[in-house]
């Protein structure tokens, strides 16, 4: 059973982590494995960001996730509780600078809204 939203606010609440952290989810397979000439340091950075190749998962992220936060289902045409817009991001699962070849793995991504997202740095799943 997936854990509603309001439970898994509670444990970020309480633990100050993700409940996929919580669970210690297994880290998928790499289905697209980055340019072999990308650094550690090149994918764990901002410049990353720019790539085409991130465009693309992205992109594709969106769109299987309806355009919706993971953890609240809130839309970016939405409004959060202070009625600032709901911003979108695309974050990865399992960090960038700890597992590089997940970077442009679909799986290991998911949609969070700036709101669901706060909180959440470069902290491994376990
Ligand atoms: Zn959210």
């Amino acid at each position: 059973m997936k854990p509603s939203g309001v439970f898994r606010k509670a444990i970020r609440m309480l633990t100050g982590q993700n409940v996929e952290m919580v669970r210690r989810p297994t880290p998928p397979r790499p289905t697209w494995l980055p340019p072999r000439d990308w650094t550690r340091e090149f994918i764990a950075s901002s410049a990353f960001l720019s790539t085409w190749q991130w465009s693309k998962v992205r992109y594709a992220r969106l769109q299987m996730s309806d355009c919706r936060c993971h953890d609240c289902g809130k839309g970016r045409n939405d409004r959060h509780e202070d009625n600032s817009r709901v911003v979108l991001n695309v974050d990865h699962i399992w960090p960038r600078r700890h597992y590089p070849e997940l970077c442009l793995t679909v799986e290991a991504t998911r949609v969070l809204c700036d709101w669901c997202n706060r909180g959440k740095g470069n902290s491994l799943p376990h």
